[in-house]
């Protein structure tokens, strides 16, 4: 007989999700599988019919209601109240109001991504700092610093931002191990810090490839993806390449920017991070160029592990995105940059299509005594299939750690905003390993310097291999 999925915890409230595509329909059975709730306590308010026929199956309400800036609050307080939960998994929906509105009325949340309402990337009057990750990261600290910490708002908890942040903490503590260095688990932010700074970890890649593939080709005019298109679109095209900036960078990149407020943990660049080529490496694959797309990650991670002398940062990573999408979301962004950056009218998401392939996302750890050390999920579209319904490798990755978060939220509800640096890696990755597929720790030689051409070589300073300096301009 088959054994009953784990329970990991009971909740009486009622569950609203907010958007429903790609990942929306794939968390639900995860969902209604390890948290002990009526069905008839969660609905689903969506902006189109997509994952209305999975809802039917499961038997959970759905309605179509794009949120907006007008109607939200009422929507929100039409259907949840103290205790209850806020799930938003959609695009075009500001995270900074909806976590500002649950923060008054007690509703747990948790997003995936920091979102501005529609047309908040394309706004000509903001500025690219204000359209950059860190900008909008910015508005959720201030937040923060706003409420008081009481109802817990996860934000940013899927794969990358999300779980690789877990990843990074199981690698700090694997190469401590491997290379002598005693240490208990540390415990606080600055104690992290210090075992990455004391490990001589300078650089941390999110490297991820997506290998999966479908028979038919990309038509023409047609933007496909594994996850969201217009997510993808807006990350990759209509925000700037961003990374977190570590203390021993020494060449500052010709058209870098930093920002004026906040932090200080991150860059950016003045060209999208879809046309941003950058050097990485994964067990599967090897060395290979990624697309250093901005994300939430590059700079929470950066700013979790900077270390502080006074007003002085006195360690910080370098931390960035290295992704290599599928062979036909690659093709659809050269389409789509070759178009002027205007985004093809047509979308897909690819699921049953899928013949073949593997997403291989995890943290690539640099600078220490053992040379890199990758750490990640390999699931391939066979294990993914197996595990779970209505999904692909990518977008189960995601949907287990937006369950972790979830849980987490629900097992911590008085935490106030959070990011997932902060939050308890052990329990979360008890919660989501199941779903990843072979979790791999792989040490290499590689480094982003390995074979390149002398003539490329001889203009830069290497006296630091780990400088800033794997960016390929166009
Ligand atoms: P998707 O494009 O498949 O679906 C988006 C959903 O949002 C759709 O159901 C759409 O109807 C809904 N929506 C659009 N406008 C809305 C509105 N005004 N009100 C309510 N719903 C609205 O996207 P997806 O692949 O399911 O991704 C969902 C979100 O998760 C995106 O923001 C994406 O960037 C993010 N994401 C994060 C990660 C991560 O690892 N952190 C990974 C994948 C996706």
């Amino acid at each position: 007989m088959k054994k009953p999925y784990q329970k990991y915890v009971t909740f009486s409230g009622r569950l609203l999700i907010v958007g429903f595509g790609s990942i929306g329909s794939g968390v639900l059975p995860l969902i209604l599988r390890h948290i002990a709730m009526p069905r008839k306590h969660i609905s689903i308010i969506t902006g189109d019919k997509r994952g209305a026929a999975i809802a039917k199956k499961e038997k959970i309400s759905f309605r179509i209601e794009p949120l907006t800036k007008k109607n939200f609050k009422k929507i929100i307080d039409a259907s949840l109240g103290v205790g209850d939960f806020l799930l938003n998994l959609s695009v075009d929906v500001s995270s900074v109001d909806l976590i500002e509105h649950c923060q008054k009325r007690g509703i747990l949340y948790l997003d995936t991504v920091v979102e501005p309402w529609a047309g908040g990337y394309a706004d000509p009057t903001l500025s690219l700092s204000d359209k950059s990750n860190y900008g909008l990261r910015e508005k959720i600290l201030a937040l923060r610093n706003r409420t008081k910490r009481e109802t817990t708002a996860v934000s940013c908890h899927g794969a990358n931002p999300g779980i690789v942040s877990h990843f990074v903490k199981c690698a700090l503590l694997q190469i401590a191990k491997d290379t002598g260095h005693h240490t208990a688990v540390p415990g606080t932010k600055q104690e992290w810090g210090m075992l990455m700074r004391d490990l001589g970890v300078k650089v941390v890649h999110i490297a991820e490839y997506d290998s999966q593939t479908a028979p038919a080709a990309k038509e023409v005019g047609r933007f496909e993806n594994t996850w969201s298109v217009d997510g993808f679109y807006s990350e990759g095209i209509n925000q700037p390449c961003e990374m977190g900036w570590g203390t021993h960078e020494k060449n500052f990149p010709a058209d870098g920017r930093r920002h004026t407020h906040g932090s200080g943990a991150g860059i950016y660049l003045t060209r999208p991070g879809a046309a941003t080529l950058v050097r990485t490496w994964t067990p599967e694959h090897g060395a290979f160029f990624g697309r250093a797309v901005t994300h939430n990650e590059s700079i929470s991670i950066a700013d979790y592990y900077s270390l502080r002398k006074g007003s002085k940062t006195v360690f910080r990573p370098t931390v960035h995105y290295a992704y290599r999408p599928c062979d036909v979301a690659l093709l659809s962004v050269e389409e789509c940059l070759g178009n002027v950056s205007i985004q093809q009218k047509e979308q897909r998401i690819l699921m049953d299509e899928i013949d073949r392939g593997m997403d291989e996302l995890g943290v690539l750890l640099m600078g220490h005594k053992k040379g890199a050390y990758w750490y990640g999920s390999q699931l391939t579209i066979e294990q993914a299939r197996r595990l779970a319904p209505y999904q692909n490798a990518t977008g189960l990755q995601v949907t287990a750690g937006v369950l972790g978060g979830m849980i987490w939220a629900m097992e911590h509800p008085r935490a106030g905003i959070v990011e997932a640096d902060e939050m308890d890696f052990k329990r979360i990755m008890e919660i989501i390993t199941p779903y990843l597929g072979r979790m791999t720790g792989r040490y290499t030689n590689w480094t982003p310097l390995a074979n390149r051409k002398a003539r490329e070589d001889s203009s830069a300073d290497f006296t630091d291999p780990w400088q800033f300096n794997n960016f390929r301009f166009f």
